[in-house]
C-alpha cells in the first residue's frame, strides 16, 4: 500500500446551528465546499448546558440526501413528520435517508432539556446519487452496543466501523455507494495503515488529543484532506494521551449538485419543485 499525503489540514470553522447551538464545522466553509459525495461536517460540542439552557434543532426539512447523526455525549430525541421517533444516546448512530423527503425535528434529550447537561455528537451529510434522490425516506439506527468494533493485533487501536471495512471489521450500516465512517481510538504509541482507494475522497478529523496524521501533527478540531496518491492512510498518536479520530472516505458521485439550505438536488429545477413541495406539505408537518 502506498501512504496518501496531506492535501489540506486546518481547524474547523467554530460556529452556530439551528437554534444556536456551538458547532465546529469542517465543511461547507469559505475554504471548502464539499467533500464528494459528503456535503457536511459539523462536530457538536463538547458543550456543557446549564438547566434549561439547551438548544437543538427545531423543524426542519430536508431532500435529496442522508443525514448520518453519531452522538458522543448526551442525548438527542428527534421525529419527523412520517412519525418516526426515537432517543439518540451516545455511541448511538442513526442512518437518515431524506430520498423524496421529511420534515425532521432533533433536539436534547428530556433530561437534558430541564436539568442540563453534556451534549457532544458529529452531523454528516452525505449526498445520494441523482438515481436515488428521490426514494422513499428511511432510518438506519444502531445503538452503540450493535456497532461493530475492531481492535488491532497489539490492542492499541480500537475503531467503531459505522460504515465500510477496518482491521478486517465490516460495518453494519448500508450505503447507496462506497462510504467509509469509521472512529479510531488510538493510545500512545499506536498507529493505523487505512486501505482507502486512490480514487475515493478523504478526510480525517481529530476529536480529542493529538494525532501524526500522514506525518503532520493534528490538534483536536483539526480537519485534514487527503490527496490522492496513494491507497492507504497512516494515523499515529505520538503523544502520551489518548487520541479519537473520525475518518470519512468515499466514492465521488461527480454529478452536478443545486445547493439551498436543506435541499440538495441536480438542478435549479428540481430545488424550486422542493422548495414547493415542502410549503404545500408534501413533505409532512411536524405537530
Ligand atoms: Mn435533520
Amino acid at each position: 500500500m502506498t501512504e496518501r499525503s496531506l492535501q489540506d489540514l486546518a481547524p474547523a470553522l467554530r460556529t452556530t446551528e439551528g437554534a444556536g447551538v456551538q458547532i465546529r464545522r469542517g465543511f461547507p466553509t469559505s475554504r471548502m465546499e464539499d467533500l464528494d459525495p459528503f456535503l457536511l461536517f459539523d462536530h457538536l460540542g463538547p458543550l456543557t448546558y446549564g438547566p434549561g439552557e439547551a438548544l437543538g434543532f427545531p423543524d426542519h426539512p430536508h431532500r435529496g440526501f442522508e443525514t448520518i447523526s453519531y452522538l458522543l455525549e448526551g442525548s438527542l430525541q428527534h421525529r419527523d413528520s412520517f412519525g418516526h421517533a426515537g432517543l439518540l444516546e451516545a455511541g448511538d448512530v442513526q442512518w437518515m435517508t431524506a430520498g423524496s423527503g421529511l420534515v425532521h425535528s432533533e433536539m436534547p434529550g428530556p433530561e437534558i432539556m430541564k436539568n442540563g447537561g453534556r451534549l457532544q455528537g458529529f452531523q454528516i451529510w452525505v449526498n445520494l446519487p441523482k438515481r436515488d434522490k428521490m426514494i422513499a425516506p428511511r432510518y438506519q439506527e444502531y445503538k452503540a452496543a450493535s456497532i461493530p468494533q475492531a481492535v488491532s493485533a497489539d490492542g492499541l487501536v480500537r475503531a467503531r466501523v459505522v460504515a465500510g471495512e477496518a482491521l478486517g471489521v465490516k460495518g453494519a450500516v448500508e450505503t447507496h455507494t462506497p462510504v467509509l465512517y469509521l472512529h479510531f481510538t488510538l493510545q500512545p504509541g499506536a498507529s493505523v495503515t487505512q486501505p482507502v482507494a486512490a480514487s475515493h475522497n478523504a478526510m480525517a478529523y481529530v476529536i480529542s488529543g493529538e494525532a501524526t496524521v500522514a506525518g503532520r501533527p493534528a490538534k483536536e478540531g483539526s480537519i485534514a484532506v487527503f490527496q490522492h496518491d496513494g491507497d492507504a492512510i497512516r494515523l499515529e498518536n505520538t503523544s502520551n494521551a489518548p487520541t479519537d479520530i473520525l475518518i470519512l472516505a468515499g466514492e465521488p458521485l461527480r454529478e452536478v449538485v443545486a445547493r439551498y439550505g436543506p435541499f440538495v438536488m441536480n438542478t435549479r429545477e428540481d430545488l424550486v419543485q422542493a422548495f414547493e413541495d415542502f410549503r404545500s406539505g408534501k413533505m409532512g408537518t411536524l405537530a
